[in-house]
C-alpha cells in the first residue's frame, strides 16, 4: 500500500510539474521586417523569438531570389540567361502557368519588360507608344515560358516577374515555419495577411482592409477562423498619374497596359497565399463581371470587390464576416 501511495504521488507530481512553470508563457512576440519592398509585420503567439528568427531569414532569401530587379538572385539571373536551371523557381513558375491557364491568361507573370516599359520598378514612369506596345507583345506572354523538370525556358527575350505571387508564396513558407513550430500568427506582408492556427485566447482574428481613398484608414474589417489567407490587389497601391488619369502596376496582358476597367481593388480569402495572390491579381484584370463568374465556377476562394463608384460586392462565404454594411451579395 505504501508502494502504491508513493507511486501515485510521484505521477501526480509528474503530471503537474510542467504546470508549474517549466514552460515558459507564450506571449504575443511582434518584429517589423523589410523584405519585397515592403513593410511586413509579424505576430506569433510563443516564448521565445525563434521562429521570428527563421520567419526572418526565409523572407530575407525570398525577397532576393523572388526579385527580377536583385542581381543578386536567381530569378534575376534566370531573366539575363533567358532560362536556366532551378529547381524552386521552376516549380513556382510551373504552378503560376497552371493559375495563369486557369484565369484565362489575367494572371501573367511573363510581363517584365511591360512593368519595365511603364517605368513601375524604377518609380521613373511614362507611357509607352502603341508602336512599343505592339513590338512589347513579341516579347511577352505565357506561351514563350517554359519548364521541363528543374529547367525554365524563356524565348524572344521574354522575362518573369513574380510580383504577383511572391508575397503570397512566402506567406506559405511562413506559415509553414509556424505550423511546424506548432505556433499560432498573424502577418502582415505589404497587403497579404496570413493567420496562422488559433489565437490563443481562442476568439476569431480581425483583418481589417485599407481605405484605397485613405490608406491611413479601413474600409471595412472581416473575420476569419484559423489559417487563412487574405489578398488585396488595388490600383492605389502603386501608380502614377498623367492629365487627369491614372496607370496602376496590374497590367492586362490583352493590352500590357494597365487593367482599368472600373474596380478599385479586389481582396481574396483561400486556404493558399499562393492562390489568394495570384488571384487577387488575375481577379483585379478580369473586373467586376468577368470576376464574379469566376467564382461561380470554382469553389476554393472568396471575394470582395470595390468598384469605382464606391460599390462593395462580396461572396456569399463573407456576408456575414464582414464589417461593411451595405455591400451587394453575390450567390452560387
Ligand atoms: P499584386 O500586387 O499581387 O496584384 O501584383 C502586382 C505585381 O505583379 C505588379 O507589380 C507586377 O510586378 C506584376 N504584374 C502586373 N500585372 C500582372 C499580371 N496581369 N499578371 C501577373 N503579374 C502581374
Ligand atoms: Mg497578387
Amino acid at each position: 500500500m505504501k508502494q502504491m501511495i508513493a507511486l501515485l504521488t510521484a505521477m501526480i507530481l509528474l503530471l503537474t510539474l510542467p504546470a508549474c512553470g517549466a514552460q515558459p508563457a507564450r506571449t504575443a512576440r511582434d518584429r517589423e521586417v523589410f523584405a519585397m519592398d515592403t513593410v511586413m509585420e509579424l505576430r506569433v503567439y510563443d516564448s521565445s523569438d525563434a521562429v521570428l528568427d527563421e520567419m526572418d531569414a526565409a523572407l530575407a532569401a525570398l525577397s532576393r531570389e523572388l526579385n527580377a530587379e536583385d542581381d543578386n538572385g536567381g530569378l534575376y539571373a534566370l531573366n539575363r540567361a533567358g532560362g536556366g536551371e532551378n529547381a524552386a523557381l521552376a516549380d513556382l513558375v510551373r504552378r503560376a502557368a497552371a493559375l495563369s491557364a486557369r484565369t484565362g491568361g489575367a494572371l501573367d507573370v511573363s510581363l517584365h519588360l511591360a512593368s519595365l516599359a511603364w517605368g513601375f520598378p524604377s518609380k521613373r514612369y511614362s507611357i509607352p507608344t502603341e508602336a512599343d506596345l505592339t513590338e512589347l507583345a513579341n516579347h511577352c506572354g505565357m506561351r514563350l515560358v517554359s519548364c521541363a523538370g528543374d529547367r525554365i525556358t524563356l524565348q524572344n527575350g521574354a522575362e518573369l516577374d513574380l510580383g504577383a505571387i511572391a508575397k503570397g508564396y512566402a506567406a506559405d513558407c511562413c506559415r509553414a515555419i509556424l505550423e511546424r513550430a506548432g505556433v499560432s500568427g498573424i502577418l502582415s506582408l505589404g497587403g497579404n495577411i496570413q493567420t496562422v492556427g488559433k489565437k490563443p485566447d481562442g476568439t476569431d482574428w480581425t483583418v481589417a482592409i485599407q481605405d484605397p481613398d485613405d490608406p491611413g484608414s479601413y474600409l471595412l474589417t472581416m473575420t476569419v477562423t484559423g489559417t487563412k489567407s487574405v489578398v488585396t490587389s488595388g490600383d492605389y497601391q502603386r501608380f502614377f498619374e498623367r492629365d487627369g488619369a491614372r496607370y496602376c502596376h496590374i497590367l492586362d496582358p490583352e493590352t500590357l497596359s494597365p487593367a482599368r476597367n472600373g474596380l478599385r481593388m479586389v481582396t481574396i480569402v483561400a486556404d493558399e497565399g499562393f492562390l489568394a495572390d495570384g488571384l487577387s491579381t488575375a481577379l483585379f484584370v478580369m473586373g467586376l463581371e468577368r470576376g464574379i463568374e469566376f467564382w461561380r465556377a470554382g469553389n476554393d476562394f472568396e471575394a470582395i470587390w470595390l468598384t469605382e463608384d464606391g460599390t462593395v460586392t462580396v461572396t456569399e462565404g463573407l456576408e456575414d464576416r464582414i464589417s461593411y454594411k451595405n455591400a451587394e451579395v453575390v450567390r452560387r
